[in-house]
């Protein structure tokens, strides 16, 4: 069972809470246990789950990874988005859930983030449930 997701991004680095996407295409399959995979296949884009209560929190890790990898810093990678690659890889490409009595089981304040690191662009989330 493989769903697609598309989104489009609207500045060079956004972190897009998908929560709900995801949610739908878990009660979509009406699966009462299993596993979900949420994946990105780009190289320049990451999926992350961290809070979803206080926006500052995505704020705060934007500017933090921002910092830890600067934009310019000498990078040879002649498209110029080196560090876009590094942040992809520091974040991971995937997120995987488990599915209990048909919902994701993710925490309280716990949401699921499609990160882009090289926007604005048509981004495109793969998410797979295996039961
Ligand atoms: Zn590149």
């Amino acid at each position: 069972m493989i769903k697609y997701l598309s989104l489009k991004t609207e500045k060079r680095v956004t972190f897009t809470d998908i929560t709900n996407q995801v949610s739908a295409i878990v009660s979509e399959y009406g699966i009462d246990e299993g596993i979900c995979l949420v994946y990105s296949p780009h190289t320049t884009c990451g999926i992350t789950i961290n809070e979803n209560a206080d926006p500052d929190v995505r704020h705060d890790m934007i500017k933090e990874l921002s910092h830890v990898v600067p934009f310019d810093d000498g990078y040879l990678h002649m498209e110029g988005n080196s560090a876009a690659h590094i942040k992809a890889s520091l974040i991971g490409s995937s997120v995987t859930v488990p599915i209990s009595q048909g919902t994701l089981l993710l925490g309280t304040w716990q949401g699921i983030y499609f990160c882009d690191f090289d926007g604005p662009r048509t981004r495109h989330i793969t998410v797979q449930i295996l039961s």
